[in-house]
Protein backbone atom coordinates (compact mmCIF):
# COMPACT_ATOMS: atom_id res chain seq x y z
CA UNK A 1 0.00 0.00 0.00
CA UNK A 2 1.38 3.29 -0.87
CA UNK A 3 1.11 6.58 0.85
CA UNK A 4 -2.27 8.22 0.84
CA UNK A 5 -4.65 11.39 1.41
CA UNK A 6 -7.99 11.57 2.17
CA UNK A 7 -10.70 13.46 4.40
CA UNK A 8 -11.31 10.55 7.07
CA UNK A 9 -9.38 7.73 7.55
CA UNK A 10 -11.65 5.06 9.26
CA UNK A 11 -9.47 2.76 11.48
CA UNK A 12 -11.51 -0.94 11.39
CA UNK A 13 -13.83 -2.50 9.28
CA UNK A 14 -16.47 -4.00 12.00
CA UNK A 15 -20.43 -2.50 12.05
CA UNK A 16 -19.28 0.70 13.53
CA UNK A 17 -16.23 1.36 10.94
CA UNK A 18 -17.83 0.04 7.88
CA UNK A 19 -21.14 2.58 8.06
CA UNK A 20 -19.42 5.74 8.89
CA UNK A 21 -17.47 5.09 5.68
CA UNK A 22 -20.51 4.27 3.47
CA UNK A 23 -22.18 7.19 5.01
CA UNK A 24 -19.50 9.70 4.84
CA UNK A 25 -18.87 8.38 0.74
CA UNK A 26 -22.04 9.07 -0.12
CA UNK A 27 -21.91 12.76 0.95
CA UNK A 28 -18.96 12.73 -1.37
CA UNK A 29 -16.26 12.56 0.86
CA UNK A 30 -12.72 10.65 0.23
CA UNK A 31 -12.81 7.98 2.56
CA UNK A 32 -10.28 5.51 3.30
CA UNK A 33 -11.16 2.67 5.21
CA UNK A 34 -8.52 -0.01 6.72
CA UNK A 35 -9.21 -3.67 8.61
CA UNK A 36 -6.34 -5.49 9.87
CA UNK A 37 -7.85 -8.75 8.91
CA UNK A 38 -10.21 -9.55 5.81
CA UNK A 39 -13.37 -9.85 5.04
CA UNK A 40 -15.23 -12.43 6.04
CA UNK A 41 -13.66 -13.60 9.19
CA UNK A 42 -15.13 -14.53 12.20
CA UNK A 43 -16.18 -12.27 15.12
CA UNK A 44 -18.88 -12.82 18.25
CA UNK A 45 -21.93 -10.28 18.45
CA UNK A 46 -24.63 -12.47 16.37
CA UNK A 47 -27.79 -11.29 17.88
CA UNK A 48 -29.04 -7.79 16.38
CA UNK A 49 -32.33 -5.92 17.35
CA UNK A 50 -35.08 -4.39 15.81
CA UNK A 51 -33.47 -1.03 15.82
CA UNK A 52 -31.41 -1.71 13.46
CA UNK A 53 -33.07 -2.21 11.45
CA UNK A 54 -33.81 1.35 10.16
CA UNK A 55 -30.18 2.02 10.02
CA UNK A 56 -29.77 -1.16 8.06
CA UNK A 57 -32.51 0.63 5.65
CA UNK A 58 -30.77 3.63 5.27
CA UNK A 59 -27.59 1.80 4.51
CA UNK A 60 -29.44 -0.03 1.60
CA UNK A 61 -28.48 -3.28 3.03
CA UNK A 62 -31.77 -4.70 4.98
CA UNK A 63 -32.77 -7.10 1.94
CA UNK A 64 -29.21 -8.37 2.07
CA UNK A 65 -28.86 -8.83 5.98
CA UNK A 66 -32.68 -10.61 5.61
CA UNK A 67 -30.75 -13.23 3.17
CA UNK A 68 -28.60 -14.09 5.82
CA UNK A 69 -30.58 -13.74 8.98
CA UNK A 70 -32.50 -15.87 11.13
CA UNK A 71 -35.79 -14.06 11.98
CA UNK A 72 -35.77 -12.86 15.46
CA UNK A 73 -39.14 -11.95 16.98
CA UNK A 74 -38.45 -11.60 20.55
CA UNK A 75 -36.06 -12.40 23.40
CA UNK A 76 -37.25 -15.45 26.42
CA UNK A 77 -35.49 -15.69 29.89
CA UNK A 78 -35.25 -18.45 31.42
CA UNK A 79 -34.55 -19.19 34.89
CA UNK A 80 -32.38 -21.91 36.50
CA UNK A 81 -33.63 -21.17 39.67
CA UNK A 82 -37.53 -21.32 39.20
CA UNK A 83 -37.82 -23.67 35.72
CA UNK A 84 -39.85 -21.29 34.19
CA UNK A 85 -39.33 -19.14 30.82
CA UNK A 86 -40.91 -15.68 29.76
CA UNK A 87 -41.13 -14.15 26.47
CA UNK A 88 -40.44 -10.67 25.51
CA UNK A 89 -41.99 -10.56 21.83
CA UNK A 90 -40.57 -7.31 20.42
CA UNK A 91 -44.41 -6.62 18.99
CA UNK A 92 -44.94 -5.56 22.33
CA UNK A 93 -42.28 -2.36 22.48
CA UNK A 94 -43.98 0.52 23.08
CA UNK A 95 -41.94 3.53 20.73
CA UNK A 96 -43.00 1.27 17.93
CA UNK A 97 -40.62 0.60 14.67
CA UNK A 98 -39.74 -2.91 13.43
CA UNK A 99 -41.35 -5.81 15.63
CA UNK A 100 -38.51 -8.62 15.16
CA UNK A 101 -34.40 -8.62 13.92
CA UNK A 102 -32.22 -10.74 13.12
CA UNK A 103 -29.61 -12.96 14.05
CA UNK A 104 -26.67 -13.24 11.88
CA UNK A 105 -23.00 -15.02 11.39
CA UNK A 106 -21.07 -11.75 11.82
CA UNK A 107 -18.97 -13.42 9.17
CA UNK A 108 -21.34 -12.57 6.56
CA UNK A 109 -22.89 -9.84 8.27
CA UNK A 110 -19.75 -7.34 8.63
CA UNK A 111 -18.65 -8.22 4.84
CA UNK A 112 -21.83 -7.18 3.81
CA UNK A 113 -21.18 -3.53 5.64
CA UNK A 114 -17.75 -3.43 4.76
CA UNK A 115 -18.45 -4.52 0.69
CA UNK A 116 -21.18 -1.77 1.06
CA UNK A 117 -19.01 0.98 2.46
CA UNK A 118 -16.47 0.29 -0.77
CA UNK A 119 -19.50 0.11 -3.21
CA UNK A 120 -20.23 3.35 -2.17
CA UNK A 121 -17.04 4.87 -2.68
CA UNK A 122 -14.47 4.56 0.09
CA UNK A 123 -11.52 2.95 -0.61
CA UNK A 124 -11.51 -0.29 1.25
CA UNK A 125 -7.94 -1.99 2.56
CA UNK A 126 -8.14 -4.93 4.04
CA UNK A 127 -5.22 -6.63 6.27
CA UNK A 128 -4.16 -3.17 6.88
CA UNK A 129 -3.48 -1.87 10.12
CA UNK A 130 -2.92 1.09 11.71
CA UNK A 131 -0.17 1.32 14.06
CA UNK A 132 0.62 4.59 15.11
CA UNK A 133 -0.66 8.47 14.50
CA UNK A 134 0.69 11.35 14.82
CA UNK A 135 -1.58 14.99 15.74
CA UNK A 136 -0.63 18.45 13.44
CA UNK A 137 -2.87 21.03 12.89
CA UNK A 138 -6.30 20.23 10.63
CA UNK A 139 -4.50 16.92 10.10
CA UNK A 140 -2.78 13.71 11.21
CA UNK A 141 -0.93 11.01 10.11
CA UNK A 142 -1.59 7.51 10.73
CA UNK A 143 0.74 4.91 10.02
CA UNK A 144 -0.72 1.48 9.11
CA UNK A 145 1.44 -1.68 8.00
CA UNK A 146 0.07 -4.28 5.53
CA UNK A 147 0.28 -8.15 6.14
CA UNK A 148 3.65 -8.06 4.10
CA UNK A 149 5.05 -5.51 6.63
CA UNK A 150 5.74 -2.53 4.81
CA UNK A 151 4.51 0.74 6.07
CA UNK A 152 2.59 3.46 4.31
CA UNK A 153 1.53 6.77 5.86
CA UNK A 154 -2.29 8.24 5.64
CA UNK A 155 -2.61 11.60 5.98
CA UNK A 156 -6.65 12.66 7.20
CA UNK A 157 -8.33 15.46 7.65
CA UNK A 158 -10.23 13.60 9.97
CA UNK A 159 -9.65 10.19 12.04
CA UNK A 160 -12.63 8.12 12.70
CA UNK A 161 -11.64 5.03 15.20
CA UNK A 162 -13.70 2.20 14.86
CA UNK A 163 -10.82 -0.31 15.86
CA UNK A 164 -13.66 -2.07 18.41
CA UNK A 165 -11.87 -3.52 21.64
CA UNK A 166 -9.01 -2.51 20.36
CA UNK A 167 -9.68 0.79 21.42
CA UNK A 168 -6.36 1.82 18.81
CA UNK A 169 -6.86 5.87 20.47
CA UNK A 170 -7.96 4.87 24.14
CA UNK A 171 -5.60 2.33 24.34
CA UNK A 172 -2.51 4.89 22.71
CA UNK A 173 -3.95 7.56 25.38
CA UNK A 174 -4.65 4.88 28.76
CA UNK A 175 -7.75 6.47 28.95
CA UNK A 176 -9.73 3.74 28.53
CA UNK A 177 -11.33 3.36 31.66
CA UNK A 178 -13.01 -0.82 32.99
CA UNK A 179 -16.48 -0.53 34.48
CA UNK A 180 -15.49 -2.19 37.79
CA UNK A 181 -19.21 -2.64 38.74
CA UNK A 182 -19.58 -5.23 35.60
CA UNK A 183 -16.47 -6.38 35.37
CA UNK A 184 -17.19 -10.18 33.97
CA UNK A 185 -16.04 -12.48 30.99
CA UNK A 186 -17.45 -14.82 28.55
CA UNK A 187 -17.07 -18.05 27.06
CA UNK A 188 -18.58 -19.73 23.80
CA UNK A 189 -18.72 -22.05 21.21
CA UNK A 190 -21.32 -23.15 18.08
CA UNK A 191 -23.07 -26.27 18.17
CA UNK A 192 -25.30 -28.42 16.38
CA UNK A 193 -28.72 -30.17 16.81
CA UNK A 194 -29.93 -28.06 19.71
CA UNK A 195 -32.94 -28.97 20.46
CA UNK A 196 -35.32 -26.24 19.21
CA UNK A 197 -37.98 -24.14 20.61
CA UNK A 198 -41.68 -25.02 20.09
CA UNK A 199 -43.17 -23.15 17.47
CA UNK A 200 -44.64 -19.99 18.58
CA UNK A 201 -41.21 -19.14 20.13
CA UNK A 202 -38.87 -19.71 16.85
CA UNK A 203 -36.03 -17.67 16.41
CA UNK A 204 -36.19 -15.88 19.72
CA UNK A 205 -32.42 -15.59 21.80
CA UNK A 206 -32.83 -17.39 25.02
CA UNK A 207 -31.12 -16.34 28.02
CA UNK A 208 -30.81 -18.86 30.48
CA UNK A 209 -29.70 -17.26 33.85
CA UNK A 210 -27.64 -19.20 35.94
CA UNK A 211 -26.67 -18.93 39.38
CA UNK A 212 -23.19 -16.41 38.95
CA UNK A 213 -23.52 -15.50 35.37
CA UNK A 214 -25.87 -16.30 32.15
CA UNK A 215 -26.19 -18.41 29.16
CA UNK A 216 -26.76 -17.06 25.13
CA UNK A 217 -28.36 -19.34 22.99
CA UNK A 218 -28.99 -17.57 19.33
CA UNK A 219 -30.39 -19.45 16.35
CA UNK A 220 -28.05 -18.95 13.78
CA UNK A 221 -28.54 -20.53 9.92
CA UNK A 222 -27.95 -23.80 8.65
CA UNK A 223 -29.15 -25.65 12.06
CA UNK A 224 -26.25 -24.12 14.03
CA UNK A 225 -26.82 -22.53 17.47
CA UNK A 226 -24.53 -20.20 19.15
CA UNK A 227 -24.06 -20.65 23.01
CA UNK A 228 -21.82 -18.36 25.63
CA UNK A 229 -21.48 -18.47 29.03
CA UNK A 230 -20.96 -15.09 30.78
CA UNK A 231 -20.09 -14.99 33.79
CA UNK A 232 -18.88 -13.11 37.16
CA UNK A 233 -14.87 -13.06 37.95
CA UNK A 234 -15.36 -15.65 40.86
CA UNK A 235 -16.87 -17.86 38.31
CA UNK A 236 -14.00 -17.90 35.99
CA UNK A 237 -11.62 -18.39 38.58
CA UNK A 238 -13.09 -21.21 39.90
CA UNK A 239 -12.93 -22.77 36.61
CA UNK A 240 -10.62 -25.85 36.23
CA UNK A 241 -8.92 -27.09 32.59
CA UNK A 242 -9.12 -25.18 29.36
CA UNK A 243 -11.71 -23.33 28.39
CA UNK A 244 -13.75 -26.16 26.44
CA UNK A 245 -13.83 -27.95 29.74
CA UNK A 246 -15.12 -24.92 31.56
CA UNK A 247 -18.00 -24.28 28.96
CA UNK A 248 -19.04 -27.69 28.86
CA UNK A 249 -18.84 -27.71 33.01
CA UNK A 250 -21.01 -24.60 32.97
CA UNK A 251 -23.07 -25.86 30.55
CA UNK A 252 -23.71 -29.26 32.68
CA UNK A 253 -24.48 -27.29 35.79
CA UNK A 254 -27.32 -25.04 34.71
CA UNK A 255 -30.20 -27.57 34.28
CA UNK A 256 -32.41 -25.66 31.54
CA UNK A 257 -29.47 -25.18 29.08
CA UNK A 258 -28.44 -29.28 30.15
CA UNK A 259 -31.78 -30.35 29.29
CA UNK A 260 -31.81 -28.46 25.71
CA UNK A 261 -28.17 -29.12 24.74
CA UNK A 262 -28.66 -32.98 25.94
CA UNK A 263 -28.22 -33.70 21.81
CA UNK A 264 -25.73 -31.37 20.76
CA UNK A 265 -22.32 -31.54 19.38
CA UNK A 266 -20.34 -28.74 19.31
CA UNK A 267 -18.89 -27.33 15.74
CA UNK A 268 -16.31 -24.79 16.58
CA UNK A 269 -13.21 -24.01 18.58
CA UNK A 270 -14.20 -22.47 22.32
CA UNK A 271 -13.14 -18.96 22.64
CA UNK A 272 -13.32 -16.78 25.73
CA UNK A 273 -13.44 -13.06 25.75
CA UNK A 274 -12.01 -10.96 29.16
CA UNK A 275 -12.65 -8.09 30.68
CA UNK A 276 -15.77 -6.16 29.91
CA UNK A 277 -17.44 -2.90 30.14
CA UNK A 278 -15.43 -0.18 29.93
CA UNK A 279 -15.40 3.12 28.40
CA UNK A 280 -12.80 5.81 27.29
CA UNK A 281 -12.86 9.18 29.29
CA UNK A 282 -14.14 11.27 25.92
CA UNK A 283 -14.88 9.91 22.84
CA UNK A 284 -13.65 12.99 20.56
CA UNK A 285 -10.43 15.37 20.44
CA UNK A 286 -10.67 17.92 17.79
CA UNK A 287 -10.26 16.22 14.81
CA UNK A 288 -10.38 12.24 16.05
CA UNK A 289 -13.23 10.37 17.29
CA UNK A 290 -13.84 7.16 18.71
CA UNK A 291 -17.11 5.31 17.58
CA UNK A 292 -18.43 1.55 18.53
CA UNK A 293 -16.54 -0.24 20.75
CA UNK A 294 -13.09 1.55 20.72
CA UNK A 295 -15.24 4.36 22.78
CA UNK A 296 -17.41 1.91 24.97
CA UNK A 297 -18.12 -1.40 25.41
CA UNK A 298 -21.19 -2.92 27.74
CA UNK A 299 -22.21 -6.08 28.54
CA UNK A 300 -23.51 -8.10 26.15
CA UNK A 301 -26.68 -9.17 27.47
CA UNK A 302 -29.02 -7.04 25.57
CA UNK A 303 -27.50 -7.44 22.73
CA UNK A 304 -26.77 -4.05 22.15
CA UNK A 305 -23.26 -3.87 20.96
CA UNK A 306 -24.04 -4.18 16.95
CA UNK A 307 -26.83 -0.97 17.23
CA UNK A 308 -24.96 1.07 19.41
CA UNK A 309 -21.31 0.67 16.87
CA UNK A 310 -23.86 1.46 13.70
CA UNK A 311 -25.90 4.49 15.17
CA UNK A 312 -22.32 5.59 16.97
CA UNK A 313 -20.72 5.18 12.43
CA UNK A 314 -23.89 7.20 11.94
CA UNK A 315 -23.30 10.20 14.18
CA UNK A 316 -19.57 9.78 13.79
CA UNK A 317 -19.96 10.30 10.24
CA UNK A 318 -22.68 13.54 10.76
CA UNK A 319 -19.86 14.86 13.19
CA UNK A 320 -17.06 14.16 10.67
CA UNK A 321 -18.58 15.67 7.68
CA UNK A 322 -19.84 18.92 9.67
CA UNK A 323 -16.07 19.23 11.15
CA UNK A 324 -14.99 18.90 7.39
CA UNK A 325 -16.86 22.16 6.37
CA UNK A 326 -16.91 24.06 9.78
CA UNK A 327 -14.94 22.85 12.86
CA UNK A 328 -16.85 24.75 15.55
CA UNK A 329 -20.03 22.91 13.97
CA UNK A 330 -18.48 19.43 14.09
CA UNK A 331 -17.48 19.89 17.74
CA UNK A 332 -21.00 20.82 18.58
CA UNK A 333 -22.22 17.38 16.79
CA UNK A 334 -19.96 15.15 19.10
CA UNK A 335 -20.52 16.39 22.36
CA UNK A 336 -23.82 15.74 21.33
CA UNK A 337 -22.78 12.74 19.81
CA UNK A 338 -20.95 11.74 22.91
CA UNK A 339 -23.53 12.75 25.71
CA UNK A 340 -26.55 10.41 23.39
CA UNK A 341 -24.40 7.48 23.53
CA UNK A 342 -23.36 7.30 27.14
CA UNK A 343 -26.91 8.39 28.55
CA UNK A 344 -27.82 5.03 26.51
CA UNK A 345 -24.95 3.01 28.16
CA UNK A 346 -26.07 4.58 31.63
CA UNK A 347 -29.79 3.03 30.74
CA UNK A 348 -28.89 -0.33 29.97
CA UNK A 349 -26.19 -0.29 32.28
CA UNK A 350 -28.97 0.04 35.18
CA UNK A 351 -30.34 -3.38 34.18
CA UNK A 352 -26.75 -4.94 33.39
CA UNK A 353 -25.42 -4.01 37.33
CA UNK A 354 -28.30 -5.33 38.84
CA UNK A 355 -28.50 -8.49 36.48
CA UNK A 356 -27.42 -10.90 39.37
CA UNK A 357 -29.71 -9.51 42.24
CA UNK A 358 -32.28 -12.04 42.89
CA UNK A 359 -35.08 -9.32 43.87
CA UNK A 360 -34.41 -8.21 40.11
CA UNK A 361 -34.41 -11.53 38.98
CA UNK A 362 -37.75 -12.29 40.54
CA UNK A 363 -39.40 -9.59 38.63
CA UNK A 364 -38.19 -9.89 35.11
CA UNK A 365 -39.25 -13.56 35.92
CA UNK A 366 -42.79 -12.39 36.41
CA UNK A 367 -43.38 -9.17 34.59
CA UNK A 368 -46.22 -7.53 35.59
CA UNK A 369 -48.08 -5.06 32.67
CA UNK A 370 -49.07 -2.66 35.54
CA UNK A 371 -48.48 1.05 34.50
CA UNK A 372 -46.87 -1.16 31.27
CA UNK A 373 -43.45 -2.14 32.75
CA UNK A 374 -43.57 -5.01 30.77
CA UNK A 375 -44.06 -3.35 27.41
CA UNK A 376 -40.89 -0.61 28.56
CA UNK A 377 -38.92 -3.24 29.40
CA UNK A 378 -39.74 -5.07 25.84
CA UNK A 379 -38.86 -1.53 24.41
CA UNK A 380 -35.56 -1.78 25.86
CA UNK A 381 -34.41 -5.20 24.74
CA UNK A 382 -36.33 -4.10 21.32
CA UNK A 383 -32.99 -1.13 21.47
CA UNK A 384 -35.25 1.83 22.30
CA UNK A 385 -32.12 3.42 24.26
CA UNK A 386 -33.12 7.04 23.44
CA UNK A 387 -34.64 9.59 25.54
CA UNK A 388 -38.89 8.65 24.22
CA UNK A 389 -41.02 9.02 27.40
CA UNK A 390 -43.60 6.36 25.80
CA UNK A 391 -40.87 3.95 27.14
CA UNK A 392 -38.80 5.56 29.58
CA UNK A 393 -41.83 5.96 32.25
CA UNK A 394 -42.70 2.11 32.43
CA UNK A 395 -39.03 1.60 32.66
CA UNK A 396 -38.88 4.71 35.38
CA UNK A 397 -42.04 2.71 37.40
CA UNK A 398 -39.77 -0.50 36.91
CA UNK A 399 -36.96 0.85 38.61
CA UNK A 400 -39.43 2.02 41.67
CA UNK A 401 -41.16 -1.12 41.80
CA UNK A 402 -37.66 -2.96 41.96
CA UNK A 403 -36.19 -0.42 44.65
CA UNK A 404 -39.59 -0.76 46.95
CA UNK A 405 -39.11 -5.06 46.53
CA UNK A 406 -35.35 -4.48 47.50
CA UNK A 407 -36.24 -2.23 50.44
CA UNK A 408 -38.91 -4.94 51.50
CA UNK A 409 -36.63 -7.79 50.85
CA UNK A 410 -34.10 -6.28 53.04
CA UNK A 411 -36.36 -5.45 55.23
CA UNK A 412 -37.65 -9.44 55.82
CA UNK A 413 -34.02 -10.57 55.52
CA UNK A 414 -33.14 -8.28 59.04
CA UNK A 415 -36.61 -9.41 60.55
CA UNK A 416 -35.41 -13.27 60.07
CA UNK A 417 -32.33 -12.42 61.71
CA UNK A 418 -33.82 -10.57 64.53
CA UNK A 419 -33.99 -13.29 66.84
CA UNK A 420 -30.32 -13.94 66.55
CA UNK A 421 -29.48 -10.88 66.72
CA UNK A 422 -31.39 -10.56 70.27
CA UNK A 423 -29.90 -13.97 71.12
CA UNK A 424 -26.31 -12.85 70.58
CA UNK A 425 -27.03 -9.11 72.32
CA UNK A 426 -28.19 -10.75 75.42
CA UNK A 427 -25.44 -13.38 75.62
CA UNK A 428 -22.96 -10.56 75.60
CA UNK A 429 -24.95 -8.62 78.48
CA UNK A 430 -25.02 -12.04 80.38
CA UNK A 431 -21.16 -12.29 79.94
CA UNK A 432 -20.51 -9.20 80.76
CA UNK A 433 -22.34 -9.20 84.24
C1 LIG B 1 -18.99 -12.24 24.18
C2 LIG B 1 -19.67 -11.16 23.41
C3 LIG B 1 -20.97 -11.35 22.93
C4 LIG B 1 -21.60 -10.34 22.22
N1 LIG B 1 -22.88 -10.53 21.77
C5 LIG B 1 -23.50 -9.53 21.09
C6 LIG B 1 -24.80 -9.73 20.55
O1 LIG B 1 -25.39 -10.79 20.65
N2 LIG B 1 -25.36 -8.69 19.87
C7 LIG B 1 -24.72 -7.49 19.71
O2 LIG B 1 -25.28 -6.58 19.10
N3 LIG B 1 -23.47 -7.31 20.18
C8 LIG B 1 -22.85 -8.29 20.86
N4 LIG B 1 -21.58 -8.10 21.29
C9 LIG B 1 -20.94 -6.81 21.04
C10 LIG B 1 -20.48 -6.68 19.61
O3 LIG B 1 -19.63 -7.73 19.27
C11 LIG B 1 -19.75 -5.35 19.44
O4 LIG B 1 -20.36 -4.35 20.20
C12 LIG B 1 -19.67 -4.90 17.98
O5 LIG B 1 -19.01 -5.85 17.19
C13 LIG B 1 -18.93 -3.56 17.91
O6 LIG B 1 -18.70 -3.18 16.57
P1 LIG B 1 -17.43 -2.27 16.23
O7 LIG B 1 -17.50 -1.99 14.78
O8 LIG B 1 -17.34 -1.15 17.17
O9 LIG B 1 -16.18 -3.19 16.56
P2 LIG B 1 -15.75 -4.61 15.87
O10 LIG B 1 -16.94 -5.32 15.39
O11 LIG B 1 -14.89 -5.26 16.87
O12 LIG B 1 -14.90 -4.14 14.63
C14 LIG B 1 -13.65 -3.54 14.81
C15 LIG B 1 -12.79 -3.90 13.60
O13 LIG B 1 -11.58 -3.15 13.68
C16 LIG B 1 -10.50 -3.98 13.27
N5 LIG B 1 -9.29 -3.40 13.87
C17 LIG B 1 -8.94 -3.42 15.17
N6 LIG B 1 -7.79 -2.74 15.35
C18 LIG B 1 -7.40 -2.29 14.14
C19 LIG B 1 -6.29 -1.53 13.69
N7 LIG B 1 -5.33 -1.11 14.52
N8 LIG B 1 -6.19 -1.26 12.36
C20 LIG B 1 -7.15 -1.69 11.48
N9 LIG B 1 -8.23 -2.42 11.87
C21 LIG B 1 -8.36 -2.70 13.18
C22 LIG B 1 -10.88 -5.34 13.78
O14 LIG B 1 -10.23 -6.37 13.07
C23 LIG B 1 -12.39 -5.36 13.59
O15 LIG B 1 -12.75 -5.93 12.35
C24 LIG B 1 -20.93 -9.11 21.98
C25 LIG B 1 -19.61 -8.95 22.43
C26 LIG B 1 -18.99 -9.96 23.15
C27 LIG B 1 -17.59 -9.74 23.62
Amino acid sequence: MRDLDCDVLVIGGGPAGSTAAALLARRGRDVVLIEKSAHPRFHIGESLLPRNLALLERLGVAEAVHAIGVFKPGAEFVSDTCGRSVAFPFRLALAGGAAHSYQVRRSDFDKILFDNATSSGARGFERVRATDIERHAGHSIVTVRSESGTNSRITARYVLDASGRDSFLAARRGNRQADKRNNTASVYAHYRDVAPRDAAMTGYISIHLAQDGWFWVIPLPDGVTSVGFVGTQAAFRARHGDNAGFLDARIAASPTLRARLAGATRCSEVTATGNYSYRAARSWDGNVCMIGDAFAFVDPMFSSGVLMAMTAGELGAQTADAWLDDPARGRILAARAERRLVAAIDRISWLIYRINDPVLRALFMSPRNTLRMRDGLVSLLAGNLDRDLRSMLPVLAFKSVYRVARGADRLRRAWRRLPRTVARQSDLQDRVA
